[in-house]
């Protein structure tokens, strides 16, 4: 799985896809690649199909690029000596395990990227604090109401 395109990205490449087709808006291409993430497809494999796409004249929609057809078989010839990108696990968010610029893109508003290591590093730098605080607001809870009533 690869990284899904950055904003800017697909920013880029609906212009360069209304370019050679005016009649796919800008904001339509936007809004399609915004929705369909294509997993495992790379910003060049997606430039190469999309505008493979534009300039076929049977293309109504970018929308082809959700299926397999001879667009994507263009990317696959061209790479076809590479290796596949590896995926670096200690590099996925620890909440959504998605890549740093996936997550940032799908949740700015929900949750702050952090990787495992970090999230653990943080933990155990505030653990601590954090329990002695507890402890310390406990026992003066304790002293100002006594115990606390049963329901
Ligand atoms: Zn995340």
């Amino acid at each position: 799985m690869t990284a899904a395109l950055s904003e800017e990205a697909i920013g880029r490449l609906a212009f360069a896809a209304h370019t050679i087709r005016p009649d796919w808006p800008t904001t339509s291409v936007v809004s399609w690649l915004l929705d369909n993430p294509l997993p495992g497809r790379t910003e060049q494999d997606v430039t190469v199909a999309l505008l493979w796409l534009a300039a076929d004249p049977r293309t109504k929609t970018p929308a082809r690029l959700a299926y397999d057809g001879p667009w994507w078989r263009a990317v696959a010839r061209g790479h076809a000596a590479e290796p596949r990108a590896r995926v670096d696990r200690s590099r996925l968010c620890s909440t959504c395990s998605l890549p740093e610029e996936e997550c940032r893109r799908r949740w700015p508003d929900d949750h702050a990227y952090v990787t495992a290591e970090e999230h653990q590093a943080a933990v155990a730098d505030t653990d601590p604090l954090i329990r002695a605080l507890q402890v310390r607001d406990l026992k003066r809870l304790v002293a100002t109401f006594g115990r606390i009533p049963k329901p």
